[in-house]
């Protein structure tokens, strides 16, 4: 007899353990490890679904009191057996139930179909064409004398065009089959969401550093499973080829026999590089997203598991694409906020991809021009190996002033234009030349206060001021509501209420004003909230649609404009003000980032900073483009306040509808908390409950609790027991608890 351990489809933290069931005779070889099945739960016998994790010889309670698996569920997609393992791992590690981390795994549930194609093919020599094209237009056919007329000269169609082109009926093509004249064939085929025809060829040698680089990462390939990852960071300045060295790998894992995935992090980076991958590898090369259908995404997982294609593209969910041998993990523009779920589990795709590399036998690159602190502590600590690319092929660094805003009011300069800002848009509109702009904040201005009162305007849904847009509207970027901006202060009457600070929208009224002969173009989450609308914009951009392209940080990830030689920062401040011991870093690498869109081509580039904080070092040493003066600096912040990567750091989150009872609970797991660390866990920090910076979202109250420790073990271990509470606490209707491990 054959037993199962089962994970069932409840994500309650009470039914967090398998439960062990019966395989009836007629279904062993239904099922296997990573099936889902549907089985009996409960007093009731409710018929629910679950997943197969383990399947054994011996049961785990008493046979007599087991119940049986009813079916094997045939249109759900399996899971494989090692994202079974790397589930496990996700589970422990970020403190979720194995439920959640099972359907972290398999981002696509459903089996879909394939698609069928027919094609329609002559079944008889041209010259019975021609007798059968005469009969049939006797008897008036003229459906039948179309499609034979066109057949004679092609021999094949696909029945897509024989219908929609020629207006052939089903009827018609059944008749003319069983008349013998055409043949109908039916091909099972994937979906296929690449189609790039006839790119020119792929000719590149790599530079001698760059070579340096791949020869090294290839030596280190083995494909053997080991404790410890194989872990490469390449630190490369922006244009240096990072994208060159990664492509070299991936053709050695090709000739090894193994496949590669490739992370990137925006959606909107996908066409550029898939072409750029398609080039060198072509059909081998596939993408996986979440603008894809659902059929695409299924079929895309197919083609990887058969091995149809070696390459995924794709955001973090691609790093369970089903490779039979994975090779490698390459992330691209590590640094990225984007690779950190937001979504429970909140896990960081980069300790995931490490993971399912010990597991795998596979190696990681990962490559940034501004490493993340934490991969650039484990570089030199001696986790990761190191590597650099210090100069670009093509274009040169750009040339970069720090302007202070301060001493422009002194000099009676209102505009929101530096003097020095103004003059190198002038040049650029002269010679012909595009400018970026960058702004960290959509809308048309700030939040909206009184200037007699102070009172500024907040969402009634969440703990944020509303945004004034140009429409007249304030918004909640948080929730999306929206009312009318008041004319008199809602709080003193006074007529002296406005937008203050600025926004995209302000940024392009203004650039109309003061450049009236400028084209411009607008990029932020309002124009590119349609579908297509990120490569409407930065198409228009690439084909001098516009002399100026405004934009959030949408424009400074990763796109390659050769014409662009000035980029402006206009609060280059906007994001130091963030709460987040984040922020500094945060500022660092969009300030950088940005400054790597100027000078791609044959120009040299030019970029101006404009601050109220000149002299904060993020913003000097971005100024300088010196990543390492900026990493002695804010390691050593982190060191003195224990943020990682220095020390491990998890966020508990706790919310509710209910304020009051959202403390009182707050409150009491501060104190087992308390407790449990003076029993057990005497170096751990703990700080808080306290609220969180926006302290309600959508009319859900939050708190905060942080714990933090030297010892990163520690930490999972007391999430494990503030989880088990969770688990026998009758206390906690109406709360829920999100545990977010920093990383
Ligand atoms: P990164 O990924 O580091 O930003 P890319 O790989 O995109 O850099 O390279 C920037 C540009 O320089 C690309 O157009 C690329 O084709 C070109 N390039 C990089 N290395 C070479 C090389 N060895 N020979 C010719 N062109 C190169
Ligand atoms: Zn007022
Ligand atoms: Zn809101």
């Amino acid at each position: 007899m054959k037993f199962a351990n089962i994970i069932v489809d409840i994500s309650h933290e009470k039914l967090d353990r398998p439960f062990g069931y019966i395989i009836p005779k007629e279904l062993e070889d239904k099922i296997s490890i990573g099936t889902q099945i549907v089985i009996p739960f409960g007093k009731g016998n409710r018929e629910i679904t679950g997943y197969v994790i383990e399947i054994t010889d011996k049961p785990s309670f008493d046979i007599n009191k087991m119940k049986y698996i009813i079916r094997a569920n045939e249109g759900a997609a399996t899971v494989e057996k090692q994202l079974i393992e790397l589930a496990w791992w996700i589970k422990k590690e970020y403190s979720c139930t194995m439920n959640q981390a099972l359907k972290t795994v398999i981002p696509v549930k459903k089996k879909i179909k394939n698609i069928q194609k027919k094609t329609i093919t002559l079944n008889i020599s041209e010259e019975e064409a021609e007798e059968k094209i005469l009969k049939y237009k006797k008897s008036n056919a003229k459906a039948k004398v179309r499609l034979l007329q066109e057949l004679k000269d092609i021999k094949h169609m696909s029945k897509e065009l024989v219908v929609d082109k020629l207006n052939i009926s089903p009827s018609t093509l059944k008749a003319l089959e069983s008349t013998g004249d055409i043949l109908i064939e039916i091909e099972n085929s994937y979906r296929n969401p690449v189609n790039f025809n006839n790119l020119e060829r792929y000719d590149i040698i790599l530079n001698e550093q760059q070579k340096a680089v791949a020869d090294s990462i290839k030596k280190t390939m083995d494909y053997k499973k080991s404790e410890k990852a194989n872990v490469h960071l390449i630190y490369g300045i922006t244009g240096s080829g990072k994208t060159e060295v990664y492509m070299d790998i991936i053709d050695k894992t090709i000739h090894d026999g193994k496949q590669a995935i490739v992370l990137i992090p925006e959606i909107a980076l996908t066409y550029q590089t898939v072409k750029r991958f398609t080039r060198r590898f072509k059909d081998k090369v596939s993408i996986i997203n979440s603008k894809l259908s659902a059929g695409e995404k299924y079929d895309q997982f197919e083609r990887a598991k058969r091995g149809e294609i070696s390459i995924i593209i794709g955001p973090r969910s691609a790093l369970f694409t089903p490779f039979e041998n994975l090779g490698l993990i390459v992330i691209d523009e590590e640094h990225e906020g984007a690779y950190k779920s937001e979504n429970v589990p909140k896990y960081h795709a980069r300790e995931v991809a490490a993971k399912l590399c010990n597991i795998t036998g596979a190696t990681l690159v990962l490559g940034s021009a501004t490493p993340s602190l934490e991969s650039y502590f484990n570089a030199q600590t001696g986790k990761y190996k190191l590597h650099r690319l210090t100069s670009r092929e093509k274009g040169k660094l750009a040339q970069v002033s720090v302007v202070d805003m301060r001493k422009e009011l002194k000099n009676d300069n209102k505009s929101m234009f530096s003097m020095e800002l103004k003059q190198l848009i002038n040049d650029r509109l002269e010679k012909k030349q595009q400018t970026m702009l960058f702004i960290n904040r959509r809308g048309y201005a700030g939040f909206v206060s009184c200037r007699e009162c102070g009172e500024a305007v907040k969402c009634p849904h969440c703990d944020v001021t509303l945004k004034a847009h140009n429409n007249g509207k304030m918004v909640c970027h948080y929730c999306g509501y929206e009312e009318p901006i008041p004319r008199l202060c809602p709080k003193c009457g006074s007529k002296y209420i406005a937008g203050f600070g600025i926004g995209t929208q302000k940024v392009e009224t203004m650039i109309k004003k003061e450049f009236p002969q400028a084209k411009v173009l607008r990029m932020d989450f309002d124009t590119t909230s349609r579908k297509g609308g990120h490569e409407e914009i930065l198409s228009a951009f690439a084909n001098h649609q516009a002399d100026i392209l405004v934009g959030t940080q949408m424009i400074v990830k990763g796109h390659d404009f050769p014409d662009v030689t000035l980029v402006g920062i206009l609060a280059a401040d906007m994001s130091l003000y963030a709460s987040d011991y984040t922020a500094a870093e945060k500022t660092f690498q969009l300030l950088t980032q940005a400054a790597g869109r100027a000078g791609r081509g044959k120009e040299k580039g030019q970029v101006v900073i404009q601050t109220y904080s000149p002299d904060n070092y993020s913003i000097e040493s971005a100024a300088k483009q010196d990543y390492e003066e900026f990493y002695q600096e804010e390691l050593a912040y982190r060191q003195l306040m224990q943020y990682p990567p220095v020390a491990a750091m998890t966020e508990i989150l706790i919310q509710s509808e209910d304020e009051e009872l959202l403390d009182r609970f707050t409150d009491a797991l501060t104190k087992y908390i308390n407790k449990l660390k003076e029993a057990k866990f005497k170096q751990l920090m703990i700080i808080g409950p306290a609220k969180p910076p926006v302290a309600k979202i959508n009319d859900v109250y939050r708190r905060m609790i942080y714990l933090k420790s030297l010892d990163k073990e520690k930490l999972i271990r007391m999430s494990d027991y503030i989880q088990e509470l969770i688990n026998t606490s009758q206390k906690v209707k109406g709360i829920t608890l999100q545990f977010n491990v920093r990383e």
